[in-house]
């Protein structure tokens, strides 16, 4: 195990990550996905957690540099981007905001509206995808990834053969697509959503990464290593709530419940949570449960959520100062 020179040994928080770590290391149940060939040729043993805080303090554990690909983790920041670029009410007439109940890449709509469920299922994040396409016509990778990489306080990249395999063996993503544009939730050409999508679950990032990325989102859309404002306050606060209830695909209901914090994962392994205010997680460990998690990322973030006391519905979190003064 490797603790990076920018910890100290002795700081609780350390002390906590470094106990979360080792309790979840022992898990090594689940599979890699196995869609694509790149993602089934990932080193299993790979296991890496970072804490960042909204004030900049960087905390990390284990295998926080070695690179994966986002996958769904990127559908959080990729929905923050198109609420701030469009405006809630245009995003939310073309998806919704409910939790599905199943599988991520699950082909079905909102039997009233015929829109996807939510931005954190496939069908959603196409529709996303479609929105950024429109709104940064060609050029749209690239103006995404200039975001994510102010997130992350780093600059980002493609991983072109994971891209390639995506494109290549999207089919499912593309019938969802098709059907889509027939129901009119999606307005822009498939092939320019599904290509924006699969290049989008192409970012390579780190559990480092993951963690600034997360503590940003904490911070209110700031990046706190930076100071650089990145994302929008009111599109912030939309998708942590949509990460709250449809974040960790059809776990999302055991997720608040047992661990009780907005978060994200994707097939690649990756995780993210964010403390509201306080911190941003990051977890890689590519071995998934069968709903598509990582299986010591949900431990190890389960036993920091206890550990810390970090669930939102935490007894000992005493809520708004206001009200407080109110009830006082
Ligand atoms: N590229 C994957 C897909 O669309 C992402 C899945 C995921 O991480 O949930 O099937």
């Amino acid at each position: 195990m490797q603790v990076s020179a920018e910890n100290l040994n002795n700081d609780p928080i350390q002390i906590a990550l470094q106990q979360a770590y080792e309790n979840s290391l022992s898990q090594t149940g689940g599979a890699l996905a196995d869609y694509i060939p790149e993602l089934a040729r990932v080193d299993p043993e790979r296991f890496g957690l970072a804490l960042a805080t909204a004030k900049g303090r960087l905390y990390t554990v284990g295998d926080v540099d070695i690179p994966f690909t986002i996958q769904s983790v990127s559908k959080a920041f990729s929905y923050c981007l198109a609420l701030e670029l469009v405006g809630a009410q245009e995003v939310r007439s073309r998806v919704g905001v409910e939790p599905s109940g199943d599988a991520f890449n699950a082909i079905e709509f909102d039997p009233v509206t015929r829109r996807p469920f939510n931005p954190m299922v496939n069908a959603g994040a196409i529709t996303v995808a479609g929105v950024l396409r429109d709104v940064y016509g060609a050029q749209a990778f690239e103006k995404v990834l200039e975001k994510f990489s102010l997130a992350a306080n780093r600059p980002l990249d493609l991983d072109e053969s994971v891209y390639r395999s995506e494109a290549e063996t999207g089919h499912r993503n593309r019938a969802i697509a098709h059907l889509l544009r027939a129901s009119g939730a999606l307005a822009e050409p498939v092939e320019d959503a599904v290509d924006l999508y699969f290049r989008l679950c192409s970012i390579r990032v780190t559990a480092r990464d993951l963690a600034v990325m997360a503590a940003t989102l904490a911070n209110m859309g700031e990046n706190p290593f930076t100071g650089t404002e990145v994302f929008d306050l009111r599109a912030v606060r939309d998708t942590l709530a949509v990460m709250f209830s449809c974040g960790m695909y059809d776990y999302s209901g055991n997720w608040i419940c047992d661990v009780g914090i907005p978060a994200k994962s994707g097939v690649g392994g990756g995780l993210i949570g964010v403390v509201n205010r306080q911190l941003g997680l990051g977890a890689f460990s590519p071995r998934l449960d069968e709903k598509g998690n990582s299986v010591r990322g949900v431990n190890a973030l389960q036993w920091l959520s206890n550990e810390l006391g970090l669930h939102t519905f935490e007894c000992t979190n005493s809520g708004s100062s206001f009200v407080e003064q109110l009830l006082a």
